[in-house]
């Protein structure tokens, strides 16, 4: 599978310093911020610095400190965010055109601070 990383898109102008952005953490390799319609009480974005267009793309091709990073960021700032204990959160990874992915750079959307419902019939 090839991957084809479009670097016009918004979260890469974001990196780029050309967009503002709310942001709640940043480490070497992953960036955390508000998003910018928010559809929960938390709605934050982890999005890796490096070019990956989806969760699956990341998966296959990023080096694994980025990958560790990435997941510890996400841990981090649930717990920054207050969501790591029983009230929990949820963790959405859109994906191409049935996934109806808008931004085409791999982003980890975190929700919470409400009720969510059932997602999966
Ligand atoms: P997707 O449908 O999973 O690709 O979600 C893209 C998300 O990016 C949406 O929730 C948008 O609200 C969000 N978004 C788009 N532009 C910006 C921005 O400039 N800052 C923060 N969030 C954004």
């Amino acid at each position: 599978m090839s991957w084809t990383y479009d670097p016009t898109n918004v979260f890469a102008r974001i990196l780029r310093g050309e967009i503002p952005n709310k942001t709640v953490m940043e480490t070497p390799h992953t960036l955390v911020f508000h998003d910018i319609n928010p559809q929960a009480p938390v709605h934050v974005l982890v999005i890796p610095k490096g070019a990956y267009v989806s969760l699956d793309h990341f998966s296959a091709e990023a080096p694994e400190e980025e990958i560790v990073d990435f997941h510890r960021t996400v841990a981090k700032v649930c717990a920054i965010l207050g969501l790591s204990g029983e009230e929990g959160f949820r963790a959405i990874a859109n994906a191409g055109m049935n996934g109806h992915q808008e931004v085409p750079h791999f982003h980890l959307h975190i929700l919470g601070g409400r009720p969510l419902g059932r997602m999966l019939e």
